[in-house]
Order: C-alpha cells, then sequence, then structure tokens
C-alpha cells in the first residue's frame, strides 16, 4: 500500500488549496481536494454508454475506460479496472469504515473508492464519483 494520501505526496501537477477553489466548480472541488462524496443516481455520467475514456475533472489525466465501466446499482459510476498508472489508493478509515481511496495519480485529486465485490475478470470495484471525472467521448 502507498502511504502517499490525497493530502501529501508530491504530484506532477500540484496547486494551492485557494488556487484549486478557483479552477473547479465548486462540487468538483469539495470531492477533488476535500474527498466529499456526491449523492448518488446525480451523475450524468452513469448513463454515458459510448466508447471513450474517463479522465480526472482536475488535471486531464486519462482514468478509466469505456470498456470497463458498469452498471454496480449503486448510483456512482463503476469500473473494474482503472488505466495503468493512472490512480492510486490509500487506506482510509474515514468514517467508521475500512475503504479504500482512489486518487488522481497526476494531481493527487480524490476520486472516490476501491471495493472487492467487482464483476470478472477483476473482481473490483471503482466506485467513483461522476463529478471527479470528464468524459472524452473517442472519435474512432
Ligand atoms: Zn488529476
Amino acid at each position: 500500500m502507498p502511504t502517499v494520501s490525497t493530502n501529501t505526496g508530491t504530484f506532477e501537477v500540484t496547486h494551492s488549496d485557494a488556487e484549486w477553489q478557483k479552477l473547479l466548480k465548486p462540487d468538483q472541488y469539495a470531492t477533488l481536494r476535500h474527498e466529499a462524496t456526491e449523492p448518488p443516481f446525480t451523475s450524468e455520467l452513469l448513463k454515458e454508454e459510448r466508447p471513450g475514456t474517463f479522465a480526472c475533472a482536475g488535471c486531464d489525466n486519462a482514468l478509466f475506460s469505456s470498456t470497463t465501466k458498469f452498471d454496480s446499482g449503486t448510483g456512482w459510476p463503476s469500473f473494474w479496472s482503472s488505466l495503468e498508472n493512472a490512480v492510486g489508493t490509500t487506506r482510509d478509515l474515514s468514517l467508521g469504515m475500512v475503504r479504500t481511496a482512489v486518487w488522481c495519480r497526476r494531481c493527487g485529486g480524490h476520486l472516490g473508492h476501491l471495493f472487492d465485490d467487482g464483476p470478472k475478470p477483476t473482481g473490483l470495484r471503482y466506485c467513483m464519483n461522476g463529478v471527479a471525472l470528464t468524459f472524452k467521448p473517442s472519435t474512432a
């Protein structure tokens, strides 16, 4: 387990908290920089079924492929795999639960949590805040 958390560590893209607040929309800022969780079933990305790539809303880092997206029924966009070297994980003991927090490797922005009850082939479920992601349809 990496020991880097979203609040420490050195990232390729860094801004002060005040700068992030200016750069991001309020709900993006709350999630990416302060680990807020968006209300379930609110993300437009839940219904996104076109081929393409999901990227970090904070730094544009490509995070997930549409080929690994699935409907988990949880109300948050879910993926069974991330792109290679796209995200990092940290054990998160907040809210009295043991969870694995998922963050962007490029800017350290909080994306969501990782669970081990996903579908094959990985058995993983990346439970993401849609507000922390942007979708880029593939042009092919
Ligand atoms: Zn990022």
